[in-house]
């Protein structure tokens, strides 16, 4: 037997939970064709892995990368760690479809207006296809970015008509392959949206497959009744519901999660649905008066007028203010921040939980980014499951890769099985951890040693490979 690449010796954790087993695996094209003892057989190249864990290739469930695949096909922050496909436009947020020479904030945290170039879902994923990325990119449509396209007041429901218009680019966004539907009533883009207006804007996936992945209107002290609006839009077009980025935000309600779990616990009764989070007890959104309040502390990521302030705390910013957040914020915006505004022992909680998968939230145009963009994965083996042993290893690698995979309807990718394809990742259990922090965000990981897109490897020994043979995946094949 011949193979173009074996990776041989390692231990494989499969995606599916399951515990670990020596195997080697080979692989031909873009698949994974044998998965057993190879020793016999010849190849074009090896890896040898012994001592190491081969895994399937890391799904990131929750990014904003809709333009990053475009400007840094080399998904450098994402590869570094394992990541072989992104999950694109949530949050409400996504590049199309929408033609625009300004966007509302948050839209702008996809990168500036003039990439906005997009009049047709179909468009955006074309552009993909001619010129792919390092990795994989699954992509939703957002809600926010229907209404930035189709109203000329955002401070108001849509009407009939344009409720209407709404739905027909949802119906083209799933036609052409797009993973569901996200929305975002926290941003003031769609806070004036109705239930309804959801509904019937979300009413494509009653006829198509796909998620409805959301943004709650309130992760505060109104979090219970957020939730219940997203359970009954999920149910209301029978699509699996995601909650984003889960968390229980402010002081007051720290210690919540074991409330907001046990709901999520009981819903699951009625209803699919699951969850994603980060490893980490700070956010990173648009600067915004409430977060600022809600934070123990705040760090600017990122600001147009001020961008010597980024990395900064807050708390250093506001006496340049008079002490004025509202000031700050006029003076500092379009401006992007981190709070830490959750608690620890929340994101553990919610980690735990057998429906969580990892999210990184990445934000990868931030001057100072939130760690979360070169840890997350990392993070959540290594500190997560090594040191903390929150979960066996076989249980973290789960929540990024085959539980992802089943979630969202990512076929043939997630788990480590022959036909599948070939997204792969060698690392070592021992090493594996993060190195951004606050202070310095954009330190790569240790520990992450190979990644195989698509059988082409694009980390090679802990250095990437320039190569991109990422896919645009299509969750209705054209
Ligand atoms: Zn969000």
């Amino acid at each position: 037997m011949h193979f173009q690449l074996i990776i041989r010796n390692g231990e494989i954790i499969d995606g599916t939970g399951c515990a670990r087993f020596a195997a080697d695996v080979g692989v031909n094209g873009e698949r994974i064709a044998a998965i057993g003892d190879l020793s016999a057989a010849s190849a074009d190249s090896t890896i040898d892995a012994a001592g190491k864990i081969v895994a399937p290739g890391f799904i990131d469930s929750h990014t904003h990368d809709d333009a990053f695949v475009l400007t840094h096909p080399d998904v450098t922050p994402k590869v570094v760690q394992g990541v072989t496909t992104v999950i694109a436009g949530n949050c409400g947020i996504s590049l199309a479809p929408l033609s625009a020479d300004a966007v509302p904030q948050p839209l702008d945290l996809l990168g500036p207006p003039e990439r906005f170039a997009y009049d047709t879902f179909a468009a955006y994923l074309d552009a993909l296809d001619r010129a792919p990325a390092a990795v994989n990119v699954a992509a939703l449509v957002g809600h926010s970015t229907l209404r930035v396209r189709h109203m000329n007041d955002l401070a108001r429901e849509a009407t009939a008509h344009e409720r209407a218009r709404m739905a027909a680019d949802v119906e083209e966004a799933l036609q052409a392959g797009a993973f569901g539907v996200s929305s975002g009533t926290f941003y003031p883009p769609a806070a004036a949206a109705s239930t309804q207006e959801l509904i019937d804007v979300c009413a494509p996936l009653k006829r198509h497959p796909g998620v409805f992945a959301t943004h709650l209107r309130d992760e505060t002290k109104d979090i219970v009744a957020s939730m219940e609006e997203a359970f009954a839009i999920g149910r209301a077009v029978g699509a699996n519901l995601v909650l984003s980025h889960h968390k229980v935000a402010g002081k007051e309600n720290h210690g919540r999660s074991a409330e907001t779990l046990a709901l999520i616990d009981a819903q699951s009764a009625q209803q699919p649905l699951c969850l994603d989070c980060h490893p980490y007890p700070a956010t990173s959104t648009m600067l915004r008066a409430d977060r600022i309040r809600q934070s123990s502390r705040v760090m600017l990521a990122w600001s147009t007028k001020r961008p010597e302030l980024a990395g900064k705390d807050f708390a250093d910013i506001l006496p340049l203010y008079d002490g004025s957040i509202e000031a700050a914020i006029d003076d500092l915006k379009p401006a992007g921040a981190i709070y830490f505004v959750m608690d620890e022992n929340d994101v553990r909680r919610i980690f735990r939980h057998e429906k969580t998968m990892v999210g990184s939230d990445g934000l990868p145009n931030d001057t100072a980014p939130h760690p979360r963009l070169w840890g997350t994965f990392p993070r959540v083996l290594g500190h997560y499951s090594r040191e903390l042993k929150l979960f066996p290893l076989e249980t973290a690698v789960r929540k990024m890769t085959g539980l992802t995979a089943e979630q969202f309807g990512i076929d043939g990718r997630g788990h480590v099985v022959e036909g599948h394809y070939a997204d792969l990742v060698v690392f070592d259990a021992d090493e594996v951890i993060d190195r951004a922090t606050f202070d310095q965000p954009k330190l790569a990981p240790l520990g992450i040693e190979h990644v195989i897109v698509n059988g082409v490897p694009v980390l090679a020994r802990g250095e990437p490979t320039g190569a991109r043979p990422g896919r645009a995946l299509r969750r209705i094949p054209r």
